[in-house]
C-alpha cells in the first residue's frame, strides 16, 4: 500500500547511511524526497536517480543545516518547488569523539551545531509551513549515545539529549495543528560515521546488545517512515529506541 502519496519529504544528510536508507523508504512509499547533504554532491545525485529510475519523485539540495540561511534555504526550496512540506527528517549529524579532557570548546560546538542546532533551524522553518496546512510529521534522528550517555562522546550525547528535549517540548507546542514531533535513537548501525571503530571494541559491542547484532540502516528506517506516516498519527514526543534491546 502506498503510504506517502502525495506527501513532500525533507530528508536531512541523506546522501549517505541512515538519511539515504530513510529517502529511499519513504520514495518507495510514493512520497516526493528532497534529498539534502552538505558536501557529497554525487552521493545525494545518486540517490536521487536512484529514486527516480524505481518510478519514485526526488530531488537534490545542498545546505549545511547547522547554519541559519542553510537551513532556511532547504525549507524554502521544499516549499517554492512543491508548495508544502509534509515530512521532515531531521538525520544530518556528525561525530568529534574524545575524551573531555582533549576535546577542544571547538569540536563541542561544532557537533552541537551540525546535530541539535541544525534540528531546531530546519523544525521551526518548516513548523511555519505546516502550521499554515495543518498537517506535519517530524521525525528527529537521536541515539542511545543522548540517553545512556557515552564515554568519549560528551559533546556527541549532550547533542543527542538535547535533541530529545527539544522533540518533547515541540510535540506539545504544535501539537493543536495536527503536527506530531517524535525522534528515533538508534543504537548502533554500521555507515561512515561508525566505520573507523576498532575490531576489538566491535566484537566487545556485539556481546552486549540483546539481538546479537548491530542495526541496518533499513531497521532505523523502518521506525522512522512508520512515525512519519499516517498509521502513527496518535504518538506525539515519544522517542522509539531502535537499538537491539542495548539501551534497556
Ligand atoms: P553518515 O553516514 O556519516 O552520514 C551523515 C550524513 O549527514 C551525510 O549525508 C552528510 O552529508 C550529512 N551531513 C553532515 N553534516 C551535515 C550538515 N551540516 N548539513 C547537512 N548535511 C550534513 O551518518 P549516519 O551514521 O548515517 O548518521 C545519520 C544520523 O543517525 C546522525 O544524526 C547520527 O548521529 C545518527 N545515529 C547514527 C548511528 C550509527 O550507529 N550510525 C547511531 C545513532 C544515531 P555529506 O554526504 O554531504 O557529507
Amino acid at each position: 500500500m502506498v503510504q506517502f502519496a502525495e506527501k513532500i519529504a525533507v530528508v536531512t544528510g541523506a546522501s549517505r547511511g541512515i538519511g539515504r536508507a530513510i529517502a529511499l523508504e519513504l520514495a518507495q512509499g510514493g512520497a516526493t524526497v528532497i534529498v539534502n547533504y552538505q558536501k557529497n554532491a554525487a552521493a545525494a545525485e545518486e540517490v536521487v536517480q536512484q529514486i527516480i529510475a524505481a518510478g519514485g519523485s526526488a530531488s537534490s539540495f545542498g545546505a549545511d543545516v547547522g547554519l541559519e540561511e542553510g537551513a532556511n534555504g532547504l525549507i524554502k526550496y521544499a516549499t517554492d518547488t512543491y508548495g508544502k512540506i509534509d515530512i521532515l527528517v531531521n538525520n544530518a549529524g556528525t561525530t568529534r569523539d574524545n575524551v573531555i579532557m582533549l576535546m577542544s570548546a571547538d569540536d563541542f560546538d561544532s557537533v552541537m551545531q551540525t546535530n541539535l542546532r541544525s534540528t531546531w533551524l530546519c523544525s521551526k522553518a518548516a513548523v511555519r509551513a505546516m502550521m499554515r496546512k495543518r498537517y506535519g510529521r517530524i521525525v528527529n534522528i537521536t541515539s542511545i549515545s543522548g540517553i545512556m550517555g557515552n564515554g568519549g562522546q560528551t559533546n556527541y550525547s549532550a547533542s543527542k539529549a538535547g535533541i530529545i528535549g527539544l522533540t518533547k517540548a515541540l510535540a506539545r507546542e504544535v501539537s493543536a495543528r495536527n503536527i506530531t514531533v517524535n525522534a528515533v535513537a538508534p543504537g548502533f548501525v554500521m555507515t561512515d560515521l561508525t566505520s573507523s571503530l576498532p575490531e576489538d571494541m566491535l566484537k566487545k559491542l556485539n556481546e552486549n546488545i540483546p539481538l546479537g547484532r548491530w542495526g541496518s540502516v533499513e531497521d532505523v528506517a523502518h521506525a522512522t517512515t512508520f512515525l512519519a506516516s499516517d498509521a502513527a498519527s496518535y504518538i506525539t514526543g515519544h522517542i522509539l529506541v531502535v537499538d537491539g534491546g542495548l539501551a534497556m
